[in-house]
């Protein structure tokens, strides 16, 4: 066995490599050979094999329990689009090929692209998109580099951006890194933007208002119109955030209540899984007088053929290299034609109604900040706990040793003690059920036995950390001595 391992491996050895250019072991000057052998671990397959399984059974995944993170849309995604994704037609595409023979050897991943940014149109009212952007937050720097180029080429300097206090991080973020000032419009009493403060920060140096609607309260903003409306008469421009599409996708389109530009996050409502940093995408789409500023390169239809086109002057240029994450756009292509239309009304009202069951029940025992029927998700807050000393933190601990993934809590910054809970559409109501007796359960033993709580997590390999202190004294070495 070792013997024919060896020969063939030893065959194979230095393929496409000059055999002079080789390096020989004894070129290695004696100084810096080992005097004896390496003290690397000895153990056998199956040690090896059990280590790396109950390495991977520590993972918390939407495969294994439920994971009701508001606002990040963790959902369960179809495995058929990972099938797709992976055929070896799409795997094996190199992305350079798309610009040799103008596209000839690349019809049917053009065409993907092609056809995904058409669906997307139709389904948010927008007239073209670019499916470059590698995120939700590229996107927004994406749109925000757009609104200034479409502002500079009228001539009109504008200074600020406007965005609500209940918004993603990201927003402000990526207006600033746009070089725009960002102007924070406080919640009102009804859970949306407040309108009266919307009104007196209106300027003709307003260059956008984003928004996201549902916003991260999960409430459908009533007066959605008249603030398009009223940014439009000042010649702002209303910008999308649809990392909360899953709200109102089949419903309503951002670009029939007044929106200009939208992103979406396909790793949130269209099938691909997500955490840990990617990978992503977060396609742009925009109005027709947007449209010759977006990224190059923009895919066109000829004739029955498609072909990559770089010839946009006006466009901001490559935001990404190549076209995009493929396979995400890949995977969002199938799902959105696998579900079809009905599919993904119905979706979009499974996600709804979870939301509002959950928010139903719970609101007896926990405060709900904003009561308002919510759309796919709901945020309550942890205040009536916190007179017994139990935070949102406690209660996300505690949740890790039911085996359900805590909310997402401490956000939207505009609520105290939030917990953010988005049950998505695929859930069964015996999940929810468990859950929200979970829930029931925390509200009761704050009460009876908040020790309990304050000792949780106590199943999981470490309990609680110092995030503060890890977050300033970062320290990525591994020291197993100490
Ligand atoms: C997730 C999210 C974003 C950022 O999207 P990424 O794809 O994570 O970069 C922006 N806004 C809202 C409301 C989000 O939930």
């Amino acid at each position: 066995m070792k013997l024919i391992f060896e020969k063939s491996v030893s065959k194979r050895a230095g393929f496409g490599v000059p055999k002079a250019d080789v390096p020989k072991p004894a070129d290695i000057a004696r100084k810096y050979k080992r005097k004896e052998a390496a003290a690397l671990p000895e153990l056998s397959e199956l040690d090896v094999v059990r280590h790396y399984t109950k390495l991977s059974q520590l993972n918390f995944s939407i495969d294994t329990n439920f994971y009701p993170l508001g606002s990040c849309t963790m959902k369960y995604n179809p495995k058929f689009t990972e099938k797709i994704a992976s055929l070896p037609g799409f795997s094996d595409l190199h992305p350079i090929i798309a610009q040799l023979g103008n596209g000839r050897f690349t019809q049917g991943a053009l065409e993907v692209i092609y056809e995904t940014e058409k669906l997307l149109c139709e389904i948010t009212g927008m007239d073209e998109f670019s499916l470059e952007p590698l995120a939700g937050a590229h996107a927004e720097l994406t749109g925000m580099m757009l609104v200034a180029a479409f502002h500079k080429q009228r001539g009109s300097r504008r200074r600020y951006v406007i965005v609500p206090d209940s918004s993603h991080g990201t927003n402000p973020a990526s207006c600033s890194m746009a070089g725009f000032d960002v102007v924070v419009i406080p919640t009102g009493r009804d859970g949306c933007m407040d309108l009266a403060e919307f009104k007196k920060r209106l300027t003709s140096d307003l260059a956008a208002v984003i928004l996201t609607c549902p916003n991260t309260l999960g409430i459908f903003n009533p007066h959605i119109k008249e603030v398009a409306k009223l940014a439009h008469q000042k010649g702002a421009l209303m910008y999308y955030d649809g990392a909360n599409l899953n709200g109102i996708i089949g419903k309503c389109r951002p670009g029939d209540v007044g929106f200009d530009i939208v992103h979406l996050n396909l790793h949130k409502t269209f099938s691909t899984p997500h955490g840990g940093g990617g990978p992503g995408a977060g396609p742009l789409g925009v109005r027709k007088e947007l449209a010759r500023f977006l990224p190059i390169p923009r895919i066109i239809k000829q004739g029955k053929g498609f072909r990559l086109n770089n010839n946009h002057p006006d466009s901001i240029g490559y935001v990404a290299p190549f076209y995009g994450n493929f396979g995400v756009i890949l995977k969002a292509y199938a799902y959105i034609l696998f579900l079809g239309k009905a599919g993904l009304i119905e979706a979009t009202e499974a996600a709804v109604l979870n939301a509002n069951y959950c928010q139903a029940r719970l609101k007896e025992y926990y405060n709900l900040p904003y009561e308002r029927i919510c759309k796919h998700e709901t945020v309550l807050s942890a205040s009536l706990q916190t007179r017994q000393g139990i935070h949102a933190l406690d209660i996300a601990k505690y949740l890790i040793d039911q085996g359900i993934h805590p909310p997402t809590i401490y956000f939207p910054l505009n609520v105290k003690e939030a917990l953010m809970i988005e049950p998505t559409e695929t859930e069964s109501k015996q999940t929810l059920d468990d859950f929200i007796s979970a829930m029931i359960d925390i509200a009761k033993l704050t009460k009876t036995n908040p020790r309990i709580l304050k000792d949780a997590p106590q199943t999981t390999p470490v309990r609680r950390l110092d995030e503060v202190g890890a977050a300033r004294q970062l320290n990525l070495c591994w020291h197993p001595e100490k």
